[in-house]
């Protein structure tokens, strides 16, 4: 039996994982859980898992009323609820915690990471921030753990192209391995030109055509930043030099990536599009549990495409490919210029294109400087959205 701990539980991630815990009792256990104001969807969590530990991050419901029933729901089982993001934190110290499921939404996810690596828990990684932005930080205490363990269980990632890789490097010599292959659906708006894409509004940003998912990653998607942060992701991940990294659209989303060895073989992984598979196998490994979903069906599938991706149209690849090289405290600010402009776009602040500009523009001003501490990156962090907001206000 694991216990687990889900940040950011009514997420479409955390859900997910609660729907593999659902269909797992006698593997898994939810026994904390984390929000960012969604009190009631916590309740109704909390009492279906039979959760007493939980934390809000948004300090000002604190004084709401509606929280008085998961206050008591809490204390009645011994456990309690407690408000801030420390609160959130705080949750992966809890002792009867053996794994931590990371599903919040940007740089936000960081310290949690760092926090449940140094208490010696497993991460399940959904947030692709702690690597992109601290990968620097969060690999070595990986590696100390997976040493400490005796596997490669410390870190794993809940993302389809990562969890695929994962499980293609499997039995395999690190040494012999000569590319990834990270597949890309090309998200919504793949073959249109820079001017096609002038005037998108959110609602058509936000239509993914395979993956179902939040508003954040769907623009990501739509923009091929998502991508950008999964190749930065996998440089962290697999300790792989970023020109071993490729990228190739493949709209189908069937294939979730592909690695290439000094042979000449590849191996795929496939499976059908559903993120219960590759969050189920980050909690079984290194077991192999029963499908939570149906598998897919190859004579039903039809064809398979394959692509380059379009960097010229879809800049904010390129973007995180140049951050990721020259490292440092650049993606840091290539993430965070990024998270204020897919906000700043939301809300209907900055034109679509606006967003790769927007990023490009806090990438030239503030330039690079060695991973030192959480401290360094979170002011680095703060330097970055100030620069962003400055540049959607001269826009407006
Ligand atoms: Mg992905």
């Amino acid at each position: 039996m694991k216990n687990i701990c889900v940040l950011g539980s009514t997420g479409s991630i955390g859900t997910q994982t609660l729907d593999v815990v659902a269909k797992h009792p006698d593997e898994l256990r939810c026994v904390a859980l984390a929000v960012r104001r969604s009190v009631d969807t916590a309740l109704a969590q909390a009492k279906a898992f039979g959760v007493r530990h939980v934390a809000v991050a948004d300090e000002s419901l604190a004084e709401d009323a509606t929280v008085a029933e998961l206050a008591q729901w809490c204390r009645d089982g011994g456990g309690d609820l407690r408000f801030g993001s420390r609160a959130v934190e705080e949750l992966c110290l809890l002792p009867e915690v053996d794994v931590v499921v990371n599903a919040l939404v940007g740089a936000a996810g960081l310290r949690a990471s760092y926090t449940t690596l140094e208490q010696g828990k497993v991460l399940a990684l959904a947030n692709k921030e702690s690597l992109v932005v601290g990968g620097d930080l969060i690999m070595p205490m990986a590696h100390a753990l997976n040493a400490r363990r005796g596997d490669n269980g410390a870190l794993m990632p809940i993302d389809s192209e990562h969890g695929a890789i994962y499980q293609c490097l499997l039995g395999e010599d690190m040494a012999e391995v000569t590319k990834l292959w990270v597949t890309a659906s090309g998200g919504p708006f793949r073959g249109r030109t820079r001017d096609q894409l002038r005037d998108i509004t959110p609602a058509q940003a936000l239509a993914h055509p395979t993956w179902n998912m939040g508003a954040k990653i769907s623009i990501d998607s739509s923009t091929l930043m998502n991508k950008g942060l999964e190749v930065i992701e996998a440089h962290h991940l697999f300790s792989m030099p970023y020109d071993k990294i490729e990228v190739v659209v493949q709209p189908q989303s069937a294939i979730h990536s592909m690695v290439e060895f000094s042979d000449g073989s590849v191996k795929a992984h496939l499976g059908t599009t559903d993120m219960r598979i590759p969050i189920q196998f980050a909690l079984s490994y290194p077991k192999r549990w029963e499908a939570p979903v149906q598998p897919l069906d190859f004579r039903t599938l039809g064809t398979l495409e394959f692509a380059a991706p379009d960097e010229d149209t879809f800049r904010c690849l390129a973007l995180a490919r140049e951050a990721g090289r020259i490292g440092g405290t650049l993606p840091c600010v290539m993430n965070a210029a990024n998270e204020i402009a897919v906000a700043a776009f939301l809300a209907d602040d900055l034109p679509y294109l606006g967003i790769a500009a927007c990023v490009e523009d806090a990438m030239e001003a503030l330039g690079s400087h060695p991973v030192e501490s959480l401290d360094q990156l979170s002011a680095t962090d703060a330097e970055a959205r100030a620069r962003a907001l400055e540049f959607v206000a001269r826009q407006a």
